[in-house]
């Protein structure tokens, strides 16, 4: 494990007073429900970062009076809903800092069922909006964690749904800067509730600053919608893990020839050599017949699959994946029963399982998949340690593997050993991640060019210190004087 940036010794000094005193004022001007107990536990088992206090505002202006408010020594971290299972779930990446949790922000600001659109706060779940379009001809991309999730923390990571990852979701953000700015990016409704959902702004594009950034705190977001298919089919095809690397190349020519929707998943399960890929046909219901008769009929021709069928009954697998396709995330909370022993509110406070999550993207290429297997292999055979390799394919170019571990609590240091060496030996392969655990923060763009990014945005970095940065602050360090009071 990388040397920890928790748990430091700080000196006190006389600004440590005037945070607790301004988080105390804080805490009280909220009122009833505006705080909580910091939660200690994380599922991921990173060591405990130290959280000074938790505000919980129900309001943009209080989240824009908040943040502007920060007196030096206090540093911000805001989550939406706070269910980052795998990566450090809801503990900032430094120390001494307050939650900024805006899980009461849960309006869904506007629901447009013709052209596709909803503008949801941090704190709208994707069950919530999940029920909201049931009946209607759309649904939202959703993904295959809890319904209890925010649709904005997932979509501001950068997190994958069942139909594309979703920072493609999203058409506008509502951001507040450090100094308390009010910023709308991207397209919004105007005055009557129409929006023309276009992704990209006129100009040099500011809207991506905010994913996976410590450069405001998002309020609200347009989110656009997926129109439900009239029908939906699930293909299963089987193969063994012997047959990887050919059975990958014949799945991203059915992508590429548009004969699958949304993302294309193999499980390959460690215990076994079989492994499953789950293909998505829909649309028009004869549309859907006929590509689901065509695929079948090249994965039978390509005699790479002993298994070719549809719609399987009795894989409980599928059938999650199904209803989640179809926009509807509700099964899914059974799965962390049986994984956790509880749902969303207690799997990070389960007694017995850890879990942590390993993001790599890999080109959509069988060699690859298949050496990143074997890499995975090795690393679990030194470790004494379990790690599930899936393929989430989201184009037909690229490939996310989610490499995710369930550990028994008492095993987290080979668990944290076997993703050291995760990140290591993937990065000498020449594969990266595309989203990072509290633990190994880090920033692809340039550094000198981010930190007068960060330095536009949040001069005295209030905001998630450490979060995406290459060279996380110090976190006991003097800020400038002179910031907002
Ligand atoms: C069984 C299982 C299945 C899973 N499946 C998936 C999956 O299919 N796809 C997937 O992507 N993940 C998956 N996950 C991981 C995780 O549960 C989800 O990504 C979840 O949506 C993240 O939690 P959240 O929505 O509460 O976001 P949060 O934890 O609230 O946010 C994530 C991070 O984003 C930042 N952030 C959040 N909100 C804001 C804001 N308003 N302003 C500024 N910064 C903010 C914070 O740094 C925060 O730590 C899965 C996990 C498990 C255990």
């Amino acid at each position: 494990m990388r040397s920890s940036k928790a748990g430091a010794e700080l000196p006190v000094r006389a600004r440590d007073d005037d945070a607790a005193a301004w988080l105390r004022d804080w805490v009280r001007g909220l009122g009833p429900g505006g705080t909580h107990e910091a939660r200690r536990a994380d599922v991921g088992m990173f060591p405990s970062r130290q959280v000074l206090g938790v505000l919980r505002p129900s309001s943009v202006a209080q989240v824009r009076q908040i943040v502007a408010s920060a007196v030096p020594g206090v540093a911000l971290y805001p989550v939406s809903t706070g269910y980052n299972w795998g990566l450090g779930s809801r503990q900032p990446v430094t120390d001494r800092a307050v939650l900024l949790d805006l899980g009461r922000l849960d309006t869904i600001r506007l629901l447009d069922t013709t052209i596709g659109v909803a503008v949801v706060e941090p704190g709208v779940t994707q069950g919530l909006l999940a029920g909201r379009l049931a009946g209607t001809s759309f649904m939202a991309n959703v993904t295959a964690s809890s319904p209890h999730t925010s649709v904005v923390g997932n979509a501001v990571e950068r997190g994958v749904g069942l139909r594309r990852q979703r920072w493609e979701d999203v058409a506008g953000l509502e951001v507040v800067l450090a100094d308390g700015t009010l910023l709308r990016l991207g397209s919004w409704p105007d005055e009557r509730g129409r929006v023309t959902p276009y992704r990209h702004e006129l100009g040099p594009g500011l809207m991506p600053l905010f994913a996976q950034s410590n450069f405001g705190v998002v309020t609200a977001a347009v989110i656009r919608l997926l129109p439900r298919p009239r029908a939906a089919r699930l293909l299963r095809l089987t193969f063994d893990a012997s047959r990887l690397p050919a059975a990958v190349d014949e799945l991203r020519g059915y992508l590429g020839q548009r004969l699958v929707s949304g993302v294309l998943k193999i499980y390959q399960p460690v215990e076994s050599e079989e492994c499953w890929a789950y293909c998505c046909v829909d649309g028009d219901p004869e549309l859907a017949r006929f590509a689901s008769a065509l695929l079948m009929r090249h994965a039978r021709r390509s005699g790479l699959f002993d298994d070719v069928g549809e719609d399987v009954p009795d894989d409980e697998l599928a059938t999650q994946l199904h209803h989640c396709l179809t926009g509807d995330p509700s099964l899914n909370e059974a799965l962390l029963e049986t994984w956790f022993g509880a749902g969303a509110a207690g799997v990070d406070g389960n007694p017995d399982t850890g879990f942590l999550f390993f993001l790599p993207l890999l080109p959509f290429d069988g060699a690859a998949v298949a050496r990143a297997r074997t890499l995975v292999r090795e690393i679990a055979a030194e470790t004494g340690t379990t790690w599930s390799p899936t393929v989430n394919a989201i184009s037909s170019d690229v490939i996310d593997l989610v490499v995710s571990c369930r550990f028994p609590k008492a095993s987290a240091a080979a668990a944290h050993r076997a993703l050291d060496l995760l990140h290591e030996r993937f990065a000498a392969a020449g594969w990266r991640p595309y989203r990072l655990d509290i633990e190994h923060m880090d920033a692809g763009g340039p550094p000198e060019l981010l930190r007068r990014l960060k330095e536009v945005f949040d001069p005295l970095s209030v905001l998630a210190p450490g979060r995406y940065e290459a060279v996380p602050p110090d976190p006991g360090a003097e800020r400038a004087a002179g910031g907002p009071s």
